[in-house]
């Protein structure tokens, strides 16, 4: 998701105490940030952050904190926590190949990607955020018996995705390529600013949840 550019968007978000400003100061000690031992999950390509800010509302007791890219999404993340703010989500503007120097071993508890940019060309697979690239740097933030969840209505990037899978060490828990005719799984499902947008015109919504 890019939008048009905002004037002024990076100066609010250096000066939001939404944002955390100097994220790689806090690999180790995110809970410090936080003032509780709370469990920590992150949205990697929050978008807007809807999903973050609805599962932050219905779970005070677990920390969130969700990534983007782009100062202009980023800032309407922002924009909604001043409508209603939660003290248990915070956000990083920051890409994500960055990970692994922002989180330590095992500091994360789940890691959501939810429609990610499908970057269709073979040259750009290693971009792809459900990519063996980027599983393998989730291996090392996740903690073990941690869980990573995947949502795309994108059938090629999800078939690319699960075939990834074995490659980098990882087992599908549950998978479903419809996800909302799939009762089990959809039972808490929150939608996603995508996820409404292309469930409505009829796409089907592919879903796994891994583990290593
Ligand atoms: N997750 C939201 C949803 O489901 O509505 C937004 C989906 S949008 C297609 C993908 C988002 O991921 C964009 O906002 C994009 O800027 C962000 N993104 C893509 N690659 C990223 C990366 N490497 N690091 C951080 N954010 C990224």
């Amino acid at each position: 998701m890019r939008l048009r550019n905002i004037t002024g968007s990076r100066e609010r978000i250096a000066q939001s105490s939404y944002v955390v400003q100097e994220p790689h100061k806090w690999r180790g000690r995110w809970r410090e940030l936080f003032q509780n031992r709370n469990a920590i999950r992150i949205e990697i390509g929050m978008g807007k952050g809807k999903f973050l800010h609805t599962l932050a509302a219905e779970n005070p007791d677990i920390n969130y904190i969700g990534i983007e890219k782009y100062s202009s999404v980023l800032l309407r993340a922002i924009q909604k926590m001043e409508e209603e703010e939660l003290p248990n989500l915070r956000f990083i503007r920051m890409d994500a190949e960055e990970l692994t120097e922002v989180f330590g071993e095992g500091e994360v508890d789940r890691i959501y990607l939810n429609f990610s940019d499908p970057w269709p060309k073979d040259r750009h697979a290693k971009r792809r955020l459900p990519s063996r690239q980027f599983l393998e740097r989730y291996d090392k933030v996740l903690k073990p018996e941690g869980r990573l969840e995947f949502k795309t209505d994108n059938r090629a990037l999800f078939d690319f995705a699960m075939d990834e899978l074995p490659e980098a060490g990882w087992k599908a828990e549950a998978v479903t390529y419809d996800l909302h005719h799939e009762n089990e799984m959809l039972s808490g499902n929150i939608m996603t600013e995508y996820e409404e947008k292309f469930s409505a015109i009829g796409n089907p919504i592919c879903k796994y949840i891994i583990y290593r």
